[in-house]
């Protein structure tokens, strides 16, 4: 069975991949990106959006396969200048990355959304499907470490995720309003599965959840809900997921990142090495090679995605 729309919930790095993957496998019109807004901060005067430009640049085939950040054929003279000046480079911005920001804020200074902005930069940079911020309200990811609260990016990029998170907040959450498109794809008929791309779960997908009503629109979406688990081997494949979760009291495994999204799942897919693991789960688990090197990665992993949602309907 196939047909309807997917919505896929994610954050950055590990989310694009497979965002990348559907956006592969599906029509144009079929697919719908929630990414995480809660990486957002203001620095330098401007609106910096992590994971929307993740997957833009993604999408666009303008990512740097280098760094796993930031744009291909990058140059960094603004931030030569900058240092030279004196002024904050813990933040690195690369010149073409730079002309997205500045064009970003004065965008939004002059009263535009963030998902209008969004939508005509991936109009321009070619990107098909639809990539919308779960919220055009201000929703800001702040940890607790030992010494008090942080901002997110002061933690995981000028602290280099080092500090141990005691806690996790989402300011502005509680008045925060879902992006409507998303609440009326999730309302709407016509639904096929949401995807949760295996993004980090408390700092991706955790501020997506917290935006009030979303948790609960996927829940009661009537479509299938399957989440790829961002854990292989009890080991994250990139960042502080499985550092975090040990942190936290939580065993850094799949298994309990299933259990995290509790009842909103129908549906996981593990890595083969996780099979194990996951046995215990009450959920339909589908087993596969879960890492992504390669585009032939990303678009199989979106296939056997499709196809354990499907095969829940
Ligand atoms: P961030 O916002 O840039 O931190 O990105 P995400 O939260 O979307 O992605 C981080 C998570 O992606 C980490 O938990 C990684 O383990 C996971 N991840 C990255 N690459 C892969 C991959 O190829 N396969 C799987 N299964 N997980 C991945």
């Amino acid at each position: 069975m196939s047909g309807g729309l997917v919505v896929a919930l994610s954050g950055g790095v590990g989310g694009a991949k497979l965002a990348l993957g559907l956006s592969r496998v599906l029509p144009v019109d079929e697919l719908l990106i929630v990414a995480n807004t809660g990486d957002d901060f203001e620095h330098l005067g401007l609106s910096i959006c992590p994971d929307i430009d993740t997957l833009s640049y993604a999408l666009a085939g303008l990512d740097n396969p280098v760094t796993g950040w930031g744009r291909r054929d990058e140059t960094w003279s603004f931030m030569e200048s900058l240092a030279a000046l004196g002024g904050e480079d813990w933040f690195r911005l690369g010149d073409r990355d730079l002309a997205v920001h500045v064009e970003r804020t004065q965008r939004l200074r002059a009263g535009q959304t963030l998902s209008q902005v969004t939508a005509d930069f991936s109009r321009r940079l070619g990107i098909g499907p639809r990539i919308v911020p779960m919220t055009d309200d201000r929703l800001r990811t702040r940890l607790r470490i030992d010494g008090g609260w942080v901002d997110f990016q002061d933690y995981f990029v000028r602290q280099q995720a080092r500090p141990a998170i005691r806690e996790i907040a989402f300011e502005g959450a509680v008045g925060a309003r879902p992006q409507p498109d998303v609440m009326a794809a999730l309302k709407g008929g016509g639904l096929r599965a949401v995807v949760i791309c295996p993004s980090n779960p408390f700092i991706s997908i955790g501020p997506i959840l917290a935006v009030p009503g979303l948790r609960d629109a996927i829940a009661h979406c009537g479509a299938p809900v399957v989440a790829v688990s961002p854990i292989i081997g009890g080991r994250a494949v990139k960042g502080p997921t499985a550092k975090m979760m040990t942190e936290l009291g939580l065993e850094a495994t799949s298994a309990a990142v299933a259990r995290r999204y509790g009842d909103l799942l129908d549906g996981y897919i593990v890595d083969t090495v996780d099979a194990d693991d996951v046995a215990g789960l009450d959920l339909k688990i589908t087993v596969a090679p879960t890492l992504m090197t390669s585009l032939e990665d990303k678009v199989a992993l979106a296939r056997v995605a499709l196809a354990a949602a499907d095969a829940l309907r």
